[in-house]
């Protein structure tokens, strides 16, 4: 079928936005589709580690940053009990936090500024196929008109979320709430340490926080299970495991925030990639692939896999072929495993460590070390390391480590040693076995 476009993109989120900003300048046509083009107060996707800024920087976007007040950030600060650490970005690398609003509406206008994008206000609807199941378009409802109207072109992105419409269509993924994460702001304080992202260790959970403009600062608080929390629980948990952590420099400004009363809540989702490879339609961002945001990885997957989509379609003389585009589409599931996997398990392998006491204990004392260990771990923290032994090698190193501790201190803790090792074990075993192969760890590791 002939069609005026080369690629239509439901959803100008973060993903769909970002890869219309880098393709319209090459001259593909796009039809970018989306029912809300307002500027949104979310909490997510404000700290982008320095893989984030760093891919950015590859697709010459990197300018997309400035202007908005956006804060460059240093490394990371851990605080337990009456602990505190600090472990630096590797050298010449730094994250950036900001206003996730802010951020899409510079993403947005830089792409539609391009005479190569088409910008439609509309719901998107459903997936049109051919007689061979292939797609060839998508419908919507125009938000003007209300009309069902249809788009047509060889190859269809959808990135429409993580309540995405078109995922069972395009996959097998399974989706599980891990944590919701509880989110304020706070004017005018002081961090322990400023231009860092901070980890609070000393509750049953963690909750963290880190600058998202010159004078604010962005608390996410984690709220274990499946439920989002109801008033009167959600009221104990601060009381009893946020609030007395709180730093001295934080608390005015966290009790008026408590008093202003302006929570939001976001489901924290599991959700490894396992895509359904269908002519002419492909994933991207949260509808194909998500990870507990407690490390802030989700927007160094988007943009990487951008990167990897964009190089294969890029390689291509034009969007004539079909069968050309498939392969394509093949090639960057494939090639994004491999970015993502350490990206994916180290979220939800630290959420596990951080809400297990022995486990915590070990991972701060093996951090406070320093040294090339806490390079490493912080280098796949920060999404610049992707090698899967390093990170396998790291987290049984802290597992081990915090045994031998144990026992050092007395043999009588044998058991908790044991239990230690077992409950990193059960951490890993599921998330390695949806992210990794044996044969790509020890690829990684003769490498
Ligand atoms: C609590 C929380 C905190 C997070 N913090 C961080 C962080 O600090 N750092 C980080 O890197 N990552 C973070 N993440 C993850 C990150 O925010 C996401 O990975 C990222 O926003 C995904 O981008 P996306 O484009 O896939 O989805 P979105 O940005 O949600 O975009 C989806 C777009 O699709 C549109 N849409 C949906 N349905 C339709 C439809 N039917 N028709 C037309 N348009 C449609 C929506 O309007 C929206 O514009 C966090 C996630 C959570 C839950």
């Amino acid at each position: 079928m002939k069609s005026e476009f080369d690629i239509c993109i439901i959803g100008a989120g973060m993903a769909g936005a970002t890869i219309a900003a880098y393709l319209a300048p090459k001259g593909i046509k796009i039809a970018l589709i989306d029912h809300c083009y307002k500027e949104k107060k979310r909490i997510v996707g404000e700290l982008l580690q320095p893989g984030a800024v760093l891919s950015l920087e590859k697709m010459g976007l990197r300018s997309l940053l400035d202007d908005f007040d956006a804060q460059p950030v240093e490394g990371y600060a851990l605080l337990k009990d009456d602990e505190k650490i600090t472990i630096p970005y590797p050298q010449n690398y730094r994250g950036m936090g900001l206003h996730n609003g802010r951020f899409l509406q510079k993403i947005r206008a830089s792409a539609l500024q391009s005479d190569t994008v088409t910008q439609i206000h509309g719901k998107a609807l459903q997936l049109l196929e051919n007689d061979q199941n292939e797609i060839i378009g998508v419908s919507y409802r125009d938000s003007t008109t209300l009309e069902i109207k249809s788009i047509h072109a060889p190859l269809t992105i959808t990135s429409d979320g993580f309540f995405s419409n078109f995922r069972e269509s395009l996959s097998k993924n399974e989706k599980t709430v891990t944590s919701y994460f509880i989110g304020l702001i706070l004017k005018d304080c002081d961090m322990p340490f400023p231009k860092h992202g901070h980890v609070f260790l000393s509750g049953p959970t963690p909750f963290i926080c880190y600058p998202i403009s010159s004078n604010e600062v962005r608390i996410l608080i984690d709220f274990p299970g499946e439920h989002p929390p109801k008033k009167l629980l959600l009221q104990a948990h601060l009381e009893a495991n946020v609030t007395p952590f709180i730093p001295e420099g934080m608390r005015t400004s966290y009790q008026q925030a408590l008093e202003e009363g302006q929570f939001k809540v976001m489901p924290n989702h599991y959700m490894a990639a396992k895509p359904i490879i269908r002519k002419g339609a492909v994933m991207l961002g949260d509808a194909l692939n998500m990870r507990h945001p407690l490390t802030g990885g989700g927007l160094t997957a988007v943009f990487s896999d951008i990167e990897i989509l964009s190089a294969h379609l890029l390689a291509m003389p034009d969007f004539k072929n079909t069968d050309l585009i498939h392969e394509k589409i093949e090639a960057y599931y494939r090639d994004r495993q491999h970015a993502n996997a350490n990206l994916n398990i180290l979220a939800n392998a630290l959420y596990g460590v951080m809400s297990n006491a022995l486990l915590k204990t070990a991972v701060f004392k093996y951090l406070q070390r320093g040294g090339v260990n806490a390079q490493e771990s912080i280098a796949i923290l920060a999404g610049l390391n992707r090698n899967h032994y390093s990170l396998i090698k790291q987290f049984f190193a802290v597992a081990v480590f915090g045994a031998y501790d144990l026992m050092r201190q007395n043999i009588l803790n044998l058991p908790k040693a044991s239990r230690i090792l077992s409950d990193a074990l059960t951490i890993i075993k599921p998330l390695a076995k949806n992210e990794l192969t044996i044969a790509a760890v020890l690829e990684d590791y003769r490498r």
